[in-house]
């Protein structure tokens, strides 16, 4: 019998409970946390699949130098020792830390006391730069300090509730999937999602307001003025979005005439080289109209990471100090100091992400340390980031698995993952929650302080850093934040300083020495801020005329480093692709090379009406892990907001063409292929929980018959071989059955019209092939009955046929259908999905015969 650990969900700002209950075999049993505010025990399918993420298997068990296996001794040593030696020589903006939304806020603390306190540089910032930095710089311009006003209740309790730059469905689930509740139980609710394109979450929406990407200033500055009776800016704003006038307006008369209206922001709006503009345009509007940490009303920003709020609290920004602590803000410099006991703070803040590894690549930083992220594939313009990486004189990886990053470092650290490390996160609302530890932690990886305050100990500051536990570093955080305070600065948790923190249940900031503050935040200070609307950093021209905006699918996560362990969660978006308008792209399912300034990458076509034409969407998940060439990253320029530093990732110039090549093919193989036998690869993992084969998606600009025979020459083995070639049409179909066992089946063509992969996917899971299986395995489909499909929902492993037949035969709502096929019951992270399906199918219904 197993203790059931209550623990936080290592993904998205949601921050949802979770309980997990260890098995005894590196694994453990994973169910939503009934008691958690933010979810009240759902999970999405991200969260459901935690179990099957678990394990050692690809893990980083030892500290490494030059690849060689070291003590922690040694590699501690060899820190120290660089570092010391970049900032004798060369100053201590030589040196820098670029940390991660994933780390637990005592492993940030730490992390920014080195940097500030030790080593007397700002040069530490977070990947949550890239997330949500714009929102920090509004709130800051709006409320004098970062400060979210609202509670996820809020969302609940309004009227309308207004989605900007947020695909809540697939970004934010259980909190999406709360909002449809909400909804459901109270119809006259309304949501209206601003969105260049046509999401998931909008087939919950009762109205889609798609403004051309870029255009949100122009439109929310015409809220202001409708709000606020300063005459018609309506269609000057309607003409700058391209959108509908008689459709803005009736947004805009909704927002004017709902007193209880939360506005929504996120990555669509902070991903922007305007995104500060953007996030205070938003708020300018619930500030003039008093709408500020109401019940039901208020602007929200939801943040991505688990723990980006944590980062901000700490103050792990290079423009930021500690715990609200800013460099303009009057004696807290010497505050910070006197706290820590140092004078080495540094007199301005330092780099943002992007200038950071710009500034490693012309050579002014010497030494870098990387904790829990991978630049080498986040960062826009990406391939320049690795070169920038690759020439710093000391690159430190600390890290769980290896990864694009970790790949390049003259150091790698093995760090704690999920499960197995101890502290706190604090998510979109406020509330902090412990992550706690169920798993003993693998070969010699420790806790990311801990190496912190190793190298720390090494550089003089033993005493400074001698915590003995994740519990003394957020004591001495929640002090800090209380210090010299006397309610000058709203986030303050000294009162949480003496808690039992091995049972501390969520809790929401502020929480000062008095006692629990108010749920919502009265924000002192509202102002005003003027918008000045900007020309577009990176307009489209003649050479690079379509749009790109990245982001995330339903069901990985970041660099997929987690997500990436589980076949269950590639069902959905096997494959990289390029969301893009028929009339733009050549056809379905072809390749696509995007190029944009500095890069390229090469993504599967997927039509998409829902894209404006000169337009497209990317998934930023795929690494060189799963396919090199999707790295989009590689596609998307650097431009950054210059208040924020927030790169452009949602309006990035390039240009397409189809990528020529001379066959497309698919392997599906018990063995993991390696990336040298197609020019594009992409690999997509198999099995039932564990990944137990491969399929592998190929194309390549040799001679077709070069690759057969290259493809074949790897998967030989002993069984039979069956083959299928037609030289008049280039087909080429081969496969080893070994002991009455799919070993591997390839198929080769000139075009990308290949069959279906679900059912020969399915036959390599299998011991054994029937006599019919082993007749039909080079048509690609079975002999009799329906070949299978993709998933729509994972957790029942139900497809949009099954789906469409069930609304075929008289279900006519999302619950019928789940009552009828299972399909949308388990997490419900593809409700909004089967509603799509729901819609077509009944509109298909509809059309006389
Ligand atoms: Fe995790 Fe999903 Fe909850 Fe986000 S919504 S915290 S990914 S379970």
């Amino acid at each position: 019998m197993f203790t059931e650990t209550r623990t936080t969900c290592p993904y998205c700002g949601v921050g949802c409970g979770v309980v997990a209950t260890p098995d005894g075999h590196g694994g453990a049993a994973i169910h939503g946390d009934a008691a958690h505010p933010a979810n009240a025990g759902r999970l999405c399918s991200k969260g459901t699949a935690l179990g099957e993420t678990l394990g050692n298997h690809g893990r980083l068990l030892y500290p490494e130098i030059g690849g060689q296996r070291a003590t922690w001794d040694a590699a501690l040593d060899a820190v120290a020792d660089g570092f010391r030696r970049a900032v004798d020589q060369h100053g201590p903006d030589s040196v820098a830390l670029y940390v991660s939304g994933q780390l637990l806020t005592e492993d940030y603390y730490a992390a920014n006391k080195l940097a500030k306190c030790v080593l007397g540089t700002a040069n530490i910032d977070s990947n949550s730069r890239l997330c949500m930095a714009s929102a920090v710089a509004a709130h800051r311009r709006s409320f004098g300090e970062d400060l979210v006003p609202g509670v996820y209740e809020d969302l609940e309790l309004a009227d309308l509730v207004v989605l900007v730059g947020s695909n809540l469905a697939w970004c934010h689930p259980v909190l999406h999937q709360r909002l449809l509740a909400a909804r459901a139980a109270r119809p006259a609710m309304r949501i209206v999602v601003v969105d260049p394109r046509w999401t998931a979450t909008c087939e919950g929406a009762d109205q889609h307001v798609p403004l051309w990407p870029g255009t949100d200033v122009a439109l929310f500055r015409g809220l202001a003025r409708h709000v606020g009776g300063d005459g018609p800016l309506l269609e000057e704003a309607a003409a700058a979005c391209q959108i509908d006038p008689a459709a803005l307006r009736a947004f805009y008369d909704a927002w004017r005439d709902t007193p209880r209206v939360v506005t929504v922001f996120s990555q669509g709006v902070n991903q922007s080289a305007q995104g500060t503009d953007k996030a205070n345009a938003i708020i300018n509007c619930h500030v003039l109209t008093g709408r500020v940490g109401l019940p039901g009303a208020g602007p929200f920003s939801i943040t991505g990471q688990p723990n980006a709020m944590g980062g901000r609290e700490v103050g792990a920004l290079s423009n930021t100090l500690a715990v609200h602590m800013d460099w303009d803000r009057p004696g807290d410099v010497q505050r910070l100091a006197q706290f820590w006991g140092t004078d080495r703070i540094p007199a301005r803040p330092g780099l943002k992400a992007v200038d950071l590894v710009r500034a490693a690549g012309e050579g002014r930083i010497k030494a870098l340390w990387v904790i829990g992220t991978n630049p080498a594939v986040s960062l826009p313009e990406a391939a320049r980031a690795r070169e920038a990486l690759a020439r710093c004189e000391l690159l430190v990886v600390s890290e769980c698995v290896p990864s694009d990053t970790a790949d390049l470092a003259h150091i790698r650290l093995p760090a704690l993952a999920w499960g197995e490390k101890d502290g706190t996160v604090t998510n979109s609302e406020r509330v902090i929650s412990r992550q706690r530890r169920f798993l003993p932690p693998p070969g010699e990886a420790r806790p990311d302080w801990q190496a912190v305050a190793g190298v720390a100990a090494r550089l003089g500051w033993a005493t400074a850093f001698a915590w003995q536990s994740a519990r003394d570093i957020f004591r001495e955080h929640a002090q800090l934040s209380g210090y010299d305070n006397h309610g000058a600065r709203v986030f303050d948790i000294s009162g949480l300083a003496h808690v039992d923190y091995d049972a501390m249940m969520p809790t929401r900031w502020p929480y000062p020495a008095a006692g629990a503050g108010p749920e919502r935040l009265a924000v002192p200070e509202r102002r005003l801020v003027p918008i000045i609307p900007r020309a577009t950093a990176q307009p489209a021209t003649e050479a690079f005329p379509m749009l790109l905006m990245t982001g995330r699918v339903r069901d990985q996560w970041h660099t997929m480093t987690r997500t990436g362990r589980t076949p269950r969660l590639f069902q959905h978006w096997p494959e990289p692709t390029v969301a893009i308008h028929p009339d733009d792209a050549p056809a379905d399912g072809s390749l696509l090379r995007i190029t944009g300034t500095h890069g390229t990458a090469v993504l599967r076509v997927r039509h998409d009406s829902g894209q404006r034409p000169g337009t497209m969407f990317a998934p930023m998940h795929w690494t060189a892990r799963f396919c090199a060439a999707a790295r989009v990253n590689d596609a998307v320029g650097a431009a950054v907001d210059p208040i924020s530093g927030q790169p452009d990732l949602k309006h990035a110039p390039v240009r397409i063409e189809p990528f020529a090549a001379a066959w497309y093919g698919f392997l599906i193989s018990r063995h993991e292929p390696p990336d040298d036998l197609a020019t594009w690869s992409a690999r997509i993992p198999l099995g039932q929980g564990v990944i137990s084969a491969w399929r592998t998606e190929m194309a390549g600009m040799d001679n077709p018959a070069d690759a057969a025979a290259r493809i074949e020459a790897w998967g030989a083995g002993p069984g039979a071989w069956l083959r299928l070639t037609d030289p008049a049409t280039g087909v080429c179909r081969v496969a080893r059955v070994d002991s009455g066992r799919l070993e591997q089946v390839m198929f080769l063509a000139p075009t990308h019209d290949l069959p279906a992969r679900d059912w020969l996917a399915g036959l390599i899971l299998q011991d054994a092939l029937t006599i019919a299986d082993r007749r039909s395995l080079l048509a690609g489909r079975p002999a009799t009955g329906p070949a299978p499909e993709p998933s729509v929902c994972v957790c029942h492993g139900v497809g949009a046929m099954t789906i469409a037949a069930a609304v075929a035969d008289g279900c006519g709502s999302v619950d019928a259908v789940g009552a009828r096929t299972k399909a949308g019951t388990g997490c419900g992270s593809c409700r909004p999905e089967i509603a799509r399906i729901l819609a077509q199918s009944l509109a298909q219904l509809l059309v006389p015969a």
